[in-house]
């Protein structure tokens, strides 16, 4: 079966006015988020799109939405071009090989956690005449089973990374532990100001990329600026 075959969600009217609802919901939780915690800069919010049909996202998008984030590159190229506006996020693992597909179709890579890989990524963004926006991704809760690059390590990556011609570092992302305590989000925000304050060349902080359907207002209260939303916007996934 094909990727779309596999779609959990059929198109229907029942299902676009719950993912309405569930959009309007996030935002007025956002919202006050924010007011309670005098947050005065935007939240920018993730439709985390693995497994939902292109045309699922599109009404997300009518919806409001404006960011989008991949994390399967096979699936992206097959359904990229039915896709309405918007700007385009690669969040997940990505091998060396594959950068070459998604380089001209996204706007900024936030899962770059190793040399090798931001090597690659500037080699084919200079092919391009691009300069590819990128976050570091960290590895909060040190787990072995994780992608990113630990806490204590990531001076010395950004040092490295900073001075690839094509390749300009914005921010950072982290998926954290499950049940993680709120001093591990913190921890996030406290290394983008240790990072900021290096001034290291072509390095900002603009994007603290953490939080996801079960955690964001955590998240958001500890720094977190762009938020990735998939199950609480478009249901549950069933792979
Ligand atoms: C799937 C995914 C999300 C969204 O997860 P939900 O819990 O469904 O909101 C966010 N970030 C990454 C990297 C993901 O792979």
């Amino acid at each position: 079966m094909n990727q779309l075959g596999k779609s959990q969600n059929p198109l229907n009217q029942i299902n676009l006015q719950q993912i309405k609802d569930n959009y309007d919901r996030i935002i007025n939780d956002v919202e006050e988020c924010k007011i309670k915690n005098n947050i005065d800069y935007d939240i920018n919010i993730m439709a985390v799109t693995k497994t939902v049909a292109p045309e699922i996202i599109n009404f997300s998008i009518d919806c409001g939405i404006k960011l989008l984030g991949e994390n399967r590159v096979q699936e992206f190229l097959s359904k990229k071009d039915e896709y309405k506006n918007a700007d385009v996020h690669f969040i997940g693992g990505l091998q060396t090989n594959k950068v070459k597909y998604i380089v001209n179709d996204v706007s900024l890579i936030q899962s770059v956690d190793s040399e090798r890989l931001a090597v690659e990524i500037d080699k084919q963004a200079k092919k391009n005449n691009k300069i590819m926006d990128i976050l570091v991704e960290i590895n909060l809760g040190e787990e072995i089973s994780k992608g990113g690059i630990l806490t204590k390590d990531t001076h010395e990556f950004i040092e490295k990374i900073c001075n690839l011609d094509n390749l300009r570092v914005k921010g950072l992302m982290a998926i954290p532990p499950i049940n993680a305590k709120e001093e591990i989000y913190f921890k996030m925000k406290q290394l983008s100001i240790d990072i900021l304050a290096k001034k290291y060349d072509n390095v900002s902080m603009d994007f603290l990329s953490i939080g996801m359907s079960g955690d964001y207002l955590t998240a958001i209260k500890n720094g977190s600026n762009l938020i990735r939303i998939g199950s609480l916007l478009f249901g549950a996934r069933n792979k």
